[in-house]
């Protein structure tokens, strides 16, 4: 018996065989050249970081989130499914017809027995993988339709055409196989093709023109990968190959460097990244700033980014005239609305660094001198006076004063072993100040060897580089360096998650705690006791800064969960994907725009858990979320408490 085969391009005539490698040619060519002209739009941006350090790990990312998708799996496993479904799919599909073109071209005699029956099976399976990953993928693009469909970017034109040419392809592959074994061929393995042979007479002309379709229809969409949506197969891996596991705000040792104003000025990873973008709006549904109907969008920025590249080229990759990124990406608007909370970064599934780009294009407004007049006082008064707010800096220390808890200070306690760095919310706005004074009772009661700077205490100057003014930046940090090196601290802990996330990750060589790690550290072992329960039903919201920016999800839980009586309920959106109080990023003092306010977004979603009381761990969403109660009309039933403050009440029974 004669090992199970079949003829290599069964029923195509020759002159088909020759026309279709033609255009093989011509799709390849077309092909060729949008990837040498993305090629070369991406090596116009900077290059001021090592990407390809590591490799190792790099590679085993990409295993990780391209080849098996598992960061899309956890953001949205359907997604992840459909995805995976089609890549792996189009993988097999690929290889397979690759194994198709080799067999007919030069050897044909692998292509028997096992070989071929398992080529069958598996082009089936894929097949049918293909098919039902498309299927989901109209379905939820076009029926189910999340949020984050609802306001598409204005050019999104090419969602229909890809998805369709793509359904059609594989559908017609199956009728090319059905109809080819119609003509009385054993199926073997080739079970779906078996199956549908029933349902359709043998028609050589049939079969010959379904045949040229989905051939051509496989061509042109060949040709059009890196033109289209289709493209981000390509540059995606390359982007998490290239991901930085930077947590600081971008360093670039370039004196010439005043920040992006052309598209010259973005890194060569940024311009990848505009390619590498699905436009799946993940970014766009967790972004503040988007959902308080602000015109800023990180998908709209990344698409933007993408068609002024292409819009602006020859076909050749060459911009004669690099555009100026302001109006052409984002509009004034949008580029002073982020609110740096980081949640399109952390929910992008290819590690775009849409947040970054916006900060790298405040820094070319700054350096400038166009910033708006607000964003300019912001950066004026802690210029001159240290603090946003622009009150005096002989003032800093005046809670100490009137403080009936003694503060030590670096000069009356000069052996002390750690530094409380207070910040200015702590040191300056009369709510964050209520919670300074417990806490410093609480730190007395527990021995904690401490000191405050008082009057010498500066700005930290987090904000001040998240709205782009690194000169001003470097120098708030030589002067806290200098005061440092003065009174020689080595440790440093600090209440509010924008001085904890600067000191731990742009400053150098400081041991820095934030200070619910040393409450938790005092509960456990028994110095500090909770010993008066608070009945109070609490929601705790995240802070970006100690959430997204280092990882501290748990510790305050944890801590709520020991103060007796407390119940601990959750916001739907929490821990990684909490939404910020809008505060960051140099809006604490601004006027934002928008339709509602991040505040008031978030005090409505602590206020329908039910919950009594909505804890905070910063002093900006303290700022943030206690006007937020009082205008979205909570004031009364939902009270904003700092987690510290909690802690005092079971400690103190107050
Ligand atoms: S950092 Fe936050 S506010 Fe800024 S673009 Fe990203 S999600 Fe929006
Ligand atoms: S930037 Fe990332 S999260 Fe946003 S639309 Fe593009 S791929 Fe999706």
């Amino acid at each position: 018996m004669s090992e199970p085969t079949r003829e290599l391009l069964w029923g195509v005539d020759e002159i088909s065989v020759l026309l279709h490698f033609a255009l093989f040619i011509i799709a390849g060519i077309i092909f060729l050249i949008g990837i040498a002209r993305a090629y070369k739009l991406i090596r116009m941006g900077r290059n001021d970081e090592n990407r390809f350090d590591r490799l190792g790990n790099r590679l085993l990312l990409v295993v990780k989130d391209a080849l098996l998708l598992l960061r899309l799996f956890q953001k949205e496993f359907r997604m992840g499914l459909m995805h995976i479904l089609i890549l792996w799919g189009i993988i097999v599909l690929t290889i397979g017809t690759a194994v198709l073109t080799i067999a007919d071209h030069f050897t044909s005699e692998f292509f028997r027995g096992t070989f071929y029956l398992v080529h069958e099976a598996l082009m089936d399976i894929a097949g049918i993988a293909f098919i039902a990953g498309t299927v989901i993928a109209v379905v939820n693009r076009y029926v189910l339709k999340p949020t984050r469909f609802s306001k598409k970017w204005p050019f999104a034109n090419d969602d229909a055409p890809v998805l369709l040419s793509l359904l059609l392809i594989a559908v017609l592959g199956f009728i090319v196989e059905a109809l080819r074994l119609s003509a009385g061929y054993p199926a073997y393995t080739a079970v779906i093709g078996g199956f549908l042979s029933q349902f359709l007479p043998f028609d050589l002309s049939a079969y010959r023109a379904v045949w040229s379709i989905h051939s051509l229809l496989a061509l042109a969409l060949i040709a059009a990968v890196p033109y289209s949506k289709l493209f981000h197969a390509i540059a995606a891996p390359i982007n998490i190959l290239t991901k930085s596991d930077r947590i600081s705000a971008r360093v670039i040792e370039d004196e010439e460097y005043m920040g992006a104003v052309t598209v010259r000025d973005l890194q060569w990873r940024d311009l990848l990244s505009s390619f590498a973008c699905m436009r799946c709006g993940r970014c766009q549904d967790n972004c503040p700033a988007f959902n308080s109907g602000t015109t800023l969008s990180p998908m709209y920025l990344m698409q933007n980014l993408r068609k002024n590249l292409t819009d602006s080229s020859s076909i050749l990759g060459k911009i004669d005239e690099p555009f100026t990124l302001v109006d052409a990406v984002l509009d004034s608007e949008a580029v002073w609305a982020c609110t740096t909370c980081r949640a399109c970064m952390e929910m992008c599934p290819v590690y775009i660094e849409q947040m970054e780009i916006i900060g790298e294009i405040r820094r070319g407004i700054v350096e400038s001198g166009e910033a708006p007049p607000d964003i300019r006082d912001f950066l004026t008064n802690i210029q001159k006076q240290k603090n946003p707010w622009g009150e005096a800096k002989f003032k800093r220390d005046q809670w100490i004063k009137k403080s009936d808890v003694e503060v030590p200070t670096v000069k009356s306690n000069p052996e002390f072993e750690l530094l409380w760095f207070v910040g200015c919310a702590h040191s300056f706005d009369s709510r964050s100040i209520q919670v300074s004074k417990k806490l410093a009772r609480i730190l007395n009661d527990i021995g904690v060897n401490y000191a405050v700077l008082g009057r010498e205490e500066g700005c930290c100057g987090n904000d001040v580089r998240r709205v782009g003014e690194e000169g001003l930046f470097q120098l708030l940090k030589e002067e806290n360096t200098n005061t440092f090196d003065k009174y020689g601290v080595q440790k440093i802990f600090t209440a509010s998650p924008h001085c904890y996330n600067t000191f731990k990750n742009e400053y150098e060589g400081y041991d820095v705690r934030f200070i619910l790690e040393i409450i938790h550290d005092a509960i456990k072992s028994g110095k500090l006791q909770l010993k008066h329960p608070v009945k109070r039903k609490v929601t705790f919201h995240d802070p970006c800064y100690l959430g997204r920016y280092n990882g501290m999800y748990d510790l305050p839980r944890e801590i709520l969960k020991s103060i007796p009586g407390i119940e601990l309920v959750e916001m739907p959106r929490n821990r990684n994907r909490s939404f910020c109080c809008g505060g960051g990023g140099g809006n604490l003092v601004r006027e934002y725009p928008g339709e509602d306010r991040p505040n008031n977004i978030r005090a409505k979603e602590a206020a329908e858990t039910g919950a009594e009381v909505l804890a905070v761990a910063c002093p900006f969403c303290m700022i943030m979320l206690e006007d937020g109660v009082k205008s979205s009309g909570f004031d009364g039933r939902l009270q904003v408490l700092d987690v510290i403050e909690l802690v005092y009440d079971s400690v103190y029974g107050e």
